[in-house]
């Protein structure tokens, strides 16, 4: 549906079922971006979410209660959002996640693991229909044992490049800023990104999408270029996920 600091939401459909990880967009976008999909909410069988941050959560609950799905979330997150908002969740159901136990939607088998990320309990996820992965890391400071062993022999992979490090050192950001970002806490850059790809069991990996891309401290072809060296393909192997258009339907078959 989108992807980047603006906003962020991902479906993944299987057997029937369908989930969309993460809402940063309000009600009306979030519409028009599933449409653009062939979606109306109301296809959705749950709602998954990262974290707390605005580009994630903003517009989670609101269309979960104007549409009556599901949302399952860390009880972390859940705490940070009820801080932020005590009615934010009310009249959603809720199901809290154990960050290291599996769950179903519907038919799709979901798999959260846990990263390091400046939120309460962020959470990113391997999604599956039982025989094909789907693994997405949207916001993770760096990569862990834990985060490679979890998303080795994907089928398809939407992987966190965010910045280029020269770029945001060199650019407007204030100090406190950069550190952030470029922090243990923060955003993958390209080189880590493409670091933590070449420690993965690709053999798999019939999809890559480069994700989550800073719209002042990347470029497309920055990021591209990053994770293109890994795999040895050629550059248009490797898809974006854009801010405004996200992408289009990948077929795990
Ligand atoms: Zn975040
Ligand atoms: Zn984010």
């Amino acid at each position: 549906m989108g992807s980047g600091s603006q906003g962020n939401g991902l479906v993944f459909e299987a057997a029937g079922s369908r989930v969309l990880l993460d809402c940063g967009f309000a009600v009306r976008d979030a519409t028009a971006r599933l449409a653009r999909l062939g979606l109306e909410p109301e296809d959705l069988d749950g709602i998954l979410v990262t974290h707390e941050h605005s580009d994630h959560a903003n517009g989670v609950f609101p269309l979960a209660r104007r549409f009556g799905i599901p949302v399952w979330i860390s009880f972390g997150t859940l705490t940070a959002l009820a801080e932020a908002d005590a009615l934010a969740a009310d009249g959603v159901k809720l199901t809290l996640i154990d960050g290291h136990a599996s769950f179903a939607v519907g038919d799709i088998l979901v798999q959260p693991y846990t990263v390091p990320h400046d939120a309460r309990e962020p959470l990113q996820y391997v999604l599956s229909d039982g025989a094909r992965r789907l693994g997405v890391l949207t916001d993770t400071g760096c990569s862990t044992p834990h985060i490679e062993a979890t998303l080795s022999g994907c089928d398809a992979l939407v992987l966190e490049t965010n910045h280029d490090r020269e770029l945001l050192m060199n650019g407007a950001y204030p100090a406190w800023l950069k550190a952030r970002v470029a922090g243990p806490f923060g955003h993958l850059d390209n080189a880590a990104s493409a670091q933590l790809l070449a420690a993965l069991d690709r053999s798999r990996l019939r999809h890559l999408v480069a994700a989550h891309l800073s719209l002042k401290n990347n470029t497309p072809e920055l990021a591209r270029a990053a994770l293109v060296e890994v795999m040895a393909c050629e550059p248009e192997w490797v898809a974006l996920a854009t801010q405004d258009e996200g992408f289009g339907w990948l077929d795990l078959f």
